[in-house]
Order: C-alpha cells, then sequence, then structure tokens
C-alpha cells in the first residue's frame, strides 16, 4: 500500500473499486455506490482518490492516493488536448472534466491490501448482484460493444476482474512509461497490451449505453448486470440526452438514493 492513504482498515478481503480524480466523478460514484450497496454485497467498496474532497461522505473505504508517478514525456503525450489530437475520439464525446492521464491512476488497485478486486469506472451501474465475479481469474473484461459486431475485437476496462499484487503493478509501471509510449485509449490500451489473453465477460457485465439505440436487439434488461455510461455522462447537458432518456432517468434515480424497479422499463 506504498503510498496509498486509507481512511478504515479493511473488512473483507474482496472488494469493488472504482477511481474519482475531480467532483463530476465524485457524483458518478455516489449513484455507483448507492447501486452496489442495493445488491447486498457483502465485499467492500472502495473509492481510490486523489485527495477529492466531495467523496468524504460516500458509503465506502475511501483510499487517497496520488497520479501515476509518470515522466514529463509520458504525461505530455497523454494529455488531453494532445491525446484529443493525435488520436481524436470520433464516435463520441469526451465531457470537458475528462482527463485523460487520470485514467491510469485506475493501476494502482494493484497496490491494494484485498486478495481480489472487481473494478468499476465511477459512470457505471450495478444493477444485480456480481459477487460471483471475484471467484473469476485474473484478468477478466467485457469486449467494448457498442456499434457493430467490430467491436468484440476490442475490450472495455470499465469493468474488470484483478488480483492485486505490488510485484504486478511494478512490471506494470516498467512496461507503461517507456519511451516514446502512447496509450491511445489510455488504460484500456494498456491493459489490453498487458493481458492479450483477457477473459470473455458477457456484454451484459459491461453494457455500454450506446447499444441502447445503436444495437437495440442487443438489449435485455432481464440480462444486464452492470450498466456503463461510456463518453458522455447522465449527470451533464449532453445532445444524446434525448435519445438516452430512460437510462439517464434510471442513472438520477439511483443519484437520488432510490431503487427503480427494472421490471418497469421500457424496451429500446
Ligand atoms: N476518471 C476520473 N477522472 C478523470 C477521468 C477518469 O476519475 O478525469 C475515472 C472515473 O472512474 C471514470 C474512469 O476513470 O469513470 C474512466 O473514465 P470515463 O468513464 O470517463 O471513460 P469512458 O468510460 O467514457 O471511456
Ligand atoms: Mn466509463
Amino acid at each position: 500500500m506504498d503510498g496509498l492513504h486509507p481512511d478504515r482498515p479493511a473488512s473483507s478481503t474482496r472488494a469493488f473499486v472504482t477511481l474519482v480524480t475531480n467532483a463530476d466523478y465524485a457524483l458518478g460514484a455516489k449513484a455507483l455506490i448507492h447501486s452496489l450497496r442495493a445488491t447486498g454485497t457483502t465485499a467492500d467498496v472502495v473509492v481510490l482518490h486523489t485527495d477529492v474532497a466531495e467523496v468524504a461522505g460516500l458509503d465506502a473505504r475511501q483510499v487517497r492516493c496520488d497520479l501515476l508517478p509518470t515522466s514529463d514525456a509520458f504525461n505530455m503525450a497523454h494529455a488531453r488536448d494532445a491525446l484529443h489530437a493525435r488520436a481524436a475520439f470520433t464516435k463520441g464525446g469526451k465531457p470537458p472534466f475528462h482527463t485523460p492521464l487520470d485514467n491510469f491512476a485506475k493501476l494502482r488497485l494493484w497496490q491494494l491490501d484485498y486478495e481480489r478486486v472487481v473494478f468499476l469506472d465511477a459512470d457505471t451501474l450495478v444493477l444485480r448482484n456480481v459477487d460471483k465475479l471475484f471467484d473469476y481469474p485474473e484478468f477478466c473484461a467485457a469486449p467494448n460493444v457498442y456499434e457493430s459486431v467490430a467491436d468484440f475485437h476490442r475490450m472495455n476496462s470499465g469493468v474488470f476482474t484483478a488480483r492485486p499484487s505490488a510485484a504486478t503493478f511494478a512490471d506494470m509501471l516498467a512496461r507503461l512509461d517507456v519511451p516514446g509510449a502512447f496509450w491511445r485509449r489510455t488504460d484500456q490500451t494498456f491493459l489490453e497490451a498487458y493481458f492479450p489473453d483477457w477473459h470473455g465477460l458477457p456484454v451484459f457485465c459491461n453494457m455500454l449505453q450506446y447499444v441502447w439505440f445503436a444495437m437495440p436487439e442487443l438489449w435485455s434488461w432481464d440480462d444486464i448486470r452492470i450498466l456503463h455510461f461510456q463518453y458522455e455522462k447522465p449527470w451533464q447537458d449532453h445532445d444524446k440526452a434525448d435519445k438516452l432518456r430512460p437510462l439517464i432517468d434510471l442513472w438520477k434515480a439511483h443519484a437520488r438514493g432510490e431503487v427503480p424497479d427494472l421490471s418497469t422499463m421500457p424496451a429500446p
């Protein structure tokens, strides 16, 4: 736990972990934690955060940390404007509060004092109990499907299983920040390279919000475990909000502390 500052001891060997580096993602974490608690999980819930005041009231173990100690060259290559210029996002919009470099701090979960971790982006909601994911090996993730079957080639790093290990963390840092390194989709590109034999989770363990309008035949409320608001966030005003209204309303209900009845959700 070198350089990590927990606000309390661990109370389980297993934890769901999310990351918050600014006030906006603390809004996401609040709704996520509420949704997780509603599943009756027995695992710890951890918020890794970079000294963000807004995490103070969250119902989770808070672990303060710094961003990774990456080099100036690495930080410049992955600065928001530089990354957007070199590898533009053409399929959706990234919110102004999204700082690509911050994503790499996810890797700090390998430093945590747990045997098993399930990482969840702060823009996810857990709709059904997923504690069985702790029995899955490292490294499991779902495909990055939101537009077409070609998306099955790639993984999405918003949900994955991991086994913390100081040795793995050190090895990752050494692989990450090499001369000339450019990870175009940040931690996602890195983790895909680091775990080339990643095990596939069902798409329902990381259902991306664009599937709602782009691949409606894949949508199934009965099967979705984790819903992920990739690109535009449900707490923002954005140009796809009308198309995503029922999903945004679901997120807002969790943000208010309600547990919506999924059986009343409309079909796409
Ligand atoms: N994140 C953060 N601050 C940032 C960028 C990212 O805390 O400036 C964390 C947060 O947990 C977020 C995750 O990293 O959910 C990945 O970013 P995001 O979900 O915005 O990426 P997307 O899912 O749209 O690819
Ligand atoms: Mn996300």
